[in-house]
């Protein structure tokens, strides 16, 4: 049998997501297809936040406050880069310098985004592969009140201050998702679309060409878990940019926005009241917790969304 579980992940939602399944399921039996839409080059360095995010978690290194960066980490280089009069203001500790700097080393050289990551995980024992959805540059870009940001100008220069009036994924149209990331679609046994962001996480990866037509291919359930808990993100901009695009922010919005493409969404006791509705507009819903603690409440999380997608599976369907 090797057919695979498959997570969509941002940043730190997907992450946890990810981490969950990691911890519940057999080594080499989850594949995380990660976004690369984030991803921006700063101080010549190739910086990847949700490859990052999505590798330090599942190696067991990530800090447990932020959810980003490197637990324990110290600050010395971007001290040091201050002293020379640069504005530090996208904060990298000295063991995240270390990634980008060998990933960007190995970028020079010719290797692809899927083989350093590759590399770079194996270093850290990670029994997941962590496949970027593209290794073509593809880029964020925020409209607001004053014209377009790229996202990172946005996201942490901004701190999200602004309303999202449009956002466009700069390059995608000649990117091309990567074999390994739809040979993982292909052998799916169910596809878990992470409570990120459904706008800036997960639409880059399903507008990456490519994976929208896998995931119709495939006969996989697939089944998405919501961000938004009781009409709020539990962090980030997801909430106020639904809102500022026009879609509903709840559980319900979620649905909408996934449509056709999965089969059942996972939303939060405190929404428990929109599962009706969601059901009749055709998304099977389990109501749960979905709130992801540590370690072993996303392991327990996890079990729950396995136990959902088998009950959504093809051969399942007959005896409903
Ligand atoms: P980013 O790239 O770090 O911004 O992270 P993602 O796009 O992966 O995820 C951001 C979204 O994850 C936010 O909208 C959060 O509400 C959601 N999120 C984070 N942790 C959890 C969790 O434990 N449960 C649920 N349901 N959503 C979560
Ligand atoms: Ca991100």
């Amino acid at each position: 049998n090797n057919r695979v579980i498959v997570v969509l992940a941002g940043g730190v939602g997907g992450a946890r997501m990810a981490h969950g399944l990691q911890q519940v399921l057999p080594p080499g039996r989850l594949a995380a297809i990660v976004n690369t839409a984030d991803d921006f080059v700063h101080y010549g360095l190739h910086i990847s936040p949700d490859l990052d995010t999505v590798m330090y978690t599942l190696g067991g290194v990530a800090d447990p406050v932020n959810g980003w960066g490197v637990a324990g980490d110290t600050r010395r280089t971007l001290d040091a880069i201050a002293r020379y009069g640069r504005d530090p203001w996208f904060l990298l500790g000295d063991q995240d310098f270390a990634t980008h700097i060998l990933r960007t080393e190995r970028l020079r050289e010719g290797a692809s985004l899927t083989e350093v990551t590759a590399e770079l995980a194996a270093a850290l024992a990670i029994p997941t592969p962590i496949l970027p959805v593209t290794d073509d540059p593809v880029a964020t870009q925020i409209r607001a009140a004053d014209g377009w940001l790229e996202f990172q100008d946005y996201f942490v220069g901004r701190r999200q201050a602004d309303d999202v009036l449009d956002v466009r994924f700069s390059g995608i149209e000649r990117a091309m998702a990567t074999p390994a990331a739809l040979q993982a679609i292909a052998r799916a046994e169910c596809v878990v679309v992470a409570p990120s962001n459904p706008i800036v996480s997960i639409g880059p990866i399903l507008q990456t060409p490519g994976v929208r037509e896998a995931l119709t291919d495939t006969t996989a359930p697939v089944l998405a878990v919501s961000p938004i808990i009781g009409g709020q993100a539990l962090k980030g901009p997801a909430a106020n940019m639904l809102r500022t695009l026009g879609h509903d922010v709840s559980a319900a919005g979620v649905a909408q926005i996934y449509g056709d493409l999965i089969d059942g969404l996972v939303i939060d006791n405190a929404d428990v009241e929109l599962a009706p509705q969601i059901e009749a507009a055709g998304t099977r819903v389990m109501v749960t917790n979905s709130i992801m603690g540590d370690a072993a409440d996303r392991a327990r999380f996890a079990s729950e969304v396995l136990g959902f997608a088998n009950s959504l599976s093809p051969e399942q369907a007959a005896v409903r």
